[in-house]
């Protein structure tokens, strides 16, 4: 039987694998689930699916884990060391969907025992892409996107030679704000920049969408994941959200990737790699889907997009603080410190800031330089962020 552990098992990402897991509970014998806050979720999880040790990164929601496994034979075990101690259980595939840097280190210490990594954490790949494809590289491990776009490309790569890549696209629904006047989006709420039209998804990830720093982090991993340059990438704005990603070849053929938007197609795609199993999603109906529409996304209402490609050229340490500082300014935007428009500003700002600290073309060398890069460029985010509220 397969052993999997999934890190982030309480998130949307780990929820949905689990219910994968779940559909086919001959298959799989559970490992390790982790979980932050919500230690409810984690102990029921566990229990249903029979896991050895069940982890919340939280210290102080040790005993209520404990407490709810009571009986159940599952160890409980808190704090950051016993997530590394997870990922050091031999398991033969690992869900990586803790959110933000705290997955790095599960990730990269997965890697270690040449696990298949499927990686859902965007973070890794943007802040350290480089240093984590050499550690799979150096233990024989097996990474695989989760990400729907970066799995769609993966999938429109199969037995393809990479040196016939011309072009990738990915395309993004343009968010919530999408049909706003440019002019109105200053204005824009929390709750106007949190209604998504296609996607189920997390507060956080779906202001990111309408603000498409989310589609700006995707530009990143796609140079990482894939290893093409900066000009061979795209962004198109698709609002149906059923073409995921398209890939372009020499001959000038266009292999697109169409799918419902639901997670766990590319999570089903990650876990049963390389066989296609049955996936319980939607069946797309082309006749009723009659139309798909694509527009050049607009620099003006989505100046995430141009901040990235200066992150893509620029490369070394300029993905870690563009990671930092995109979180910090969304912290500022929820607090409603700041406007909608101004998470950009305070980006570009920290990006500019930062270079008194360090250079941002300096390698990532080790996992060490991108916590103390994601660490400063929090601080002078923050500096950027208060700077921005006194100009309001
Ligand atoms: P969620 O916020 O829904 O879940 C995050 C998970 O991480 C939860 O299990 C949470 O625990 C846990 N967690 C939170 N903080 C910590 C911490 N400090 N240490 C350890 N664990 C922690 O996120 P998503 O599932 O949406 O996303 C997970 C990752 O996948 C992100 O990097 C995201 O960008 C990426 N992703 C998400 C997609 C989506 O559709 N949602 C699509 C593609 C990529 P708890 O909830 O118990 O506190």
């Amino acid at each position: 039987m397969r052993k999997v552990s999934v890190f982030g098992a309480t998130g949307s990402i780990g929820q949905n694998t689990l219910d994968l897991i779940a559909r086919a509970p001959d298959g799989y014998d559970v490992v390790a689930l982790t979980g932050g806050r919500n230690v409810a979720q984690l102990a029921r999880d566990a229990r249903a699916v029979g896991a050895d040790i069940a982890v919340t990164a939280y210290e102080e929601e040790l005993p209520v884990l404990r407490d709810a496994l009571a009986g159940s034979g599952i160890a409980a075990a808190a704090g950051e060391a016993a997530l590394i101690e997870a990922a050091d259980r031999p398991a033969d595939w690992i869900m990586s969907a803790i959110v933000g840097a705290a997955g790095l280190a599960p990730g990269f210490r997965a890697l270690r025992h040449g696990t298949t990594l499927a990686l859902a954490n965007k973070e890794s790949l943007v802040t350290a892409g480089p240093l984590l494809l050499a550690e799979g590289r150096a233990h024989g491990a097996t990474i695989l996107p989760v990400d729907s776009e970066h799995s769609a490309v993966f999938q429109a790569l199969v037995g393809e030679d990479m040196a016939a890549v011309e072009r990738i696209i990915i395309t993004a629904s343009g968010g919530g704000l999408r049909d706003w006047p440019v002019e109105a989006l200053p204005d824009a709420t929390v709750a106007d920049a949190g209604a998504h039209p296609n996607w189920d998804m997390g507060q956080r990830i779906t202001i990111d969408s309408a603000s498409m720093f989310n589609k700006a982090m995707e530009l990143i991993e796609t140079k990482e994941f894939f290893g093409v340059r900066p000009d061979q990438i795209e962004a198109v704005v698709h609002p149906q959200s059923i073409i995921h990603a398209l890939v372009g070849f020499r001959d000038g053929a266009l292999m697109a990737h169409l799918g419902a938007p639901d997670m766990r197609h590319a999570i089903g795609y990650a876990l049963h790699w390389p066989d296609r199993r049955h996936l319980p999603v939607a069946r797309i109906n082309l006749a009723e889907l009659a139309t798909l529409e694509f527009l050049a996304p607009c620099d003006t209402r989505y100046p995430a997009l141009g901040i990235a490609r200066a992150v893509m050229e620029t490369g070394g340490r300029a993905g870690a603080v563009f990671n930092a500082a995109k979180e910090i300014a969304l912290d500022g935007f929820l607090a409603r410190r700041i406007g909608f428009m101004d998470m950009a500003g305070v980006v570009e700002a920290t990006l500019d800031g930062i270079s008194g600290r360090f250079r941002l073309t300096d390698a990532i060398d080790t996992l060490e330089t991108v916590l103390e890069t994601d660490h400063l460029a929090r601080v002078e985010a923050e500096e950027q962020v208060k700077k921005m509220q006194g100009r309001k």
